[in-house]
């Protein structure tokens, strides 16, 4: 099926590609954000509680040594503006909408705790009041791995707040005892977290696409590469429930090789084997819209599904299918109907009721395939939904 082809294709091809700079194609990373955003929740509010209870562990600790001009600075900036503004960051995360808003907003709230600390602590130590800079270190570990950001806001973020530390000691500063030594433990924060939240997000990219590659491969037939059973069944279900809130008609056609235990005994098991595949890929030529769906549903069964067609349009599917493999004029000497490979048929249309659902309309197909082999094979039967006696329709 080339829909889930498609889906196996772009993990494999965005794995093979690789990803360094820690981006997607644009598909993939739309879906790759949604999937951060639902994993992260639990993770950003627990940061966020503990940001806040930290920050009200260190505000009597700062405030013991503060005075003045920078008392009142810290206070509005870490008190009056962070406080509040992280306790509006909690509540963002309670909204569905506003969630994945979050990796920015936290790019701001940190960034902004990162200047005001670091003007704080400059401020203090330009009155010779000594006030540790070890908040900035604490603050970048923050950022790489409790902000909830991508890698590369969370680098923005250090950068800004690093330099911000430079640029401003190196103004109000310039002659402070260890403060080379200050920069480079700085630095070397930056480095060691920035090279493990790198690898860390590097990791969770990689687990995105292979538990996106095995949920593809979970739902497709090895052989043919259409749906499996399983999701065939799911796909069913959930479909005919659809159809019948909306009130929209579905077709539904089991179909059946003819003699294919002959053309296994005659041809042997690995042309059997091919001829599957090539009548699968003829028959999902035929189910291509957004909704239609077409799948293995064992053996040398399939099941095809067509959405929200008109049953006038039942009888266009069935020719177009049974057409489609009659011209791939695949040889089957040993079929008592044809020269090549053909395929019976039973197809069930019409809107979904609470009597037919899917295993009832699943059934009903099952009946009119019935009826097709014994009438001849070669041919597709076609009954209105409900209507168990009577054929709507016959091709030949
Ligand atoms: P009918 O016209 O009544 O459908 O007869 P039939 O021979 O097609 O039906 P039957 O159920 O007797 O045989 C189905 C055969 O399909 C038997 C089995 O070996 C073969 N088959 C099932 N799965 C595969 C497969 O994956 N590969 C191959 N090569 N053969 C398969
Ligand atoms: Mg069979
Ligand atoms: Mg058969």
């Amino acid at each position: 099926m080339p829909e889930l082809d498609w889906d196996l294709q772009k993990y494999d091809r965005q794995l093979k590609k690789g990803f360094k700079s820690l981006s997607f194609t644009q598909e993939l990373e739309v879906e790759f954000r949604n999937f951060f955003h639902a994993r992260n929740v639990v993770k950003q509010r627990g940061a966020i509680l503990v940001g806040i209870i930290l920050l009200l562990i260190l505000v009597p600790l700062d405030v013991a040594y503060l005075e003045g001009d920078v008392l009142e600075f810290y206070l509005i900036s870490r008190v009056w503006i962070t406080v509040p503004v992280l306790i509006v960051a909690l509540l963002f995360t309670f909204k569905e909408r506003l969630r994945r808003y979050f990796s920015v907003f936290s790019f701001f709230i940190i960034t902004f705790i990162g200047i005001t600390t670091n003007v704080s602590v400059i401020y203090s130590q330009m009155t010779h009041i000594y006030a540790p800079y070890e908040g900035a270190m604490l603050l970048i570990m923050v950022a790489f791995f409790l902000g909830g950001m991508y890698f590369r806001q969370s680098l923005s973020c250090i950068v800004i707040i690093a330099l911000s530390y430079l640029v401003l000691s190196e103004i109000y500063l310039p002659h402070e005892q260890y403060q080379l030594h200050r920069y480079f433990f700085i630095f070397a924060t930056c480095l060691i977290g920035g090279v493990s939240a790198y690898t860390f997000e590097y990791q969770v990219r990689i687990s995105f696409l292979q538990r996106g590659a095995l949920k593809c491969l979970a739902k497709t037939d090895h052989l043919t590469g259409l749906y499996n059973r399983g999701a065939l069944n799911q796909k069913l279900t959930h479909l005919t429930e659809y159809a019948f809130r909306e009130k929209k008609p579905i077709t539904l056609m089991l179909v059946d090789v003819d003699y294919f235990k002959n053309f296994n005994d005659f041809y042997g098991h690995i042309k059997g084997d091919r001829c599957l595949v090539e009548v699968a890929a003829a028959l999902a030529k035929n189910c291509q819209r957004p909704l239609d769906f077409v799948g293995r549903y064992g053996g040398e069964e399939f099941l095809l599904m067509w959405f929200d067609a008109a049953p006038n349009e039942a009888k266009g599917f069935a020719e177009k299918t049974k057409a489609s493999v009659d011209r791939l004029q695949i040889p089957h000497q040993q079929s008592q109907v044809s020269d090549h490979v053909t395929l019976s048929g039973g197809m069930i249309t019409g809107v979904p009721s609470h009597a037919n659902q899917a295993e009832t309309i699943l059934n009903q197909a099952d009946q009119c395939l019935y009826r097709a082999k014994e009438s001849g094979r070669n041919r597709i039967v076609i009954q209105d939904l409900g209507d168990e006696n009577n054929i709507a329709d016959l091709v030949k």
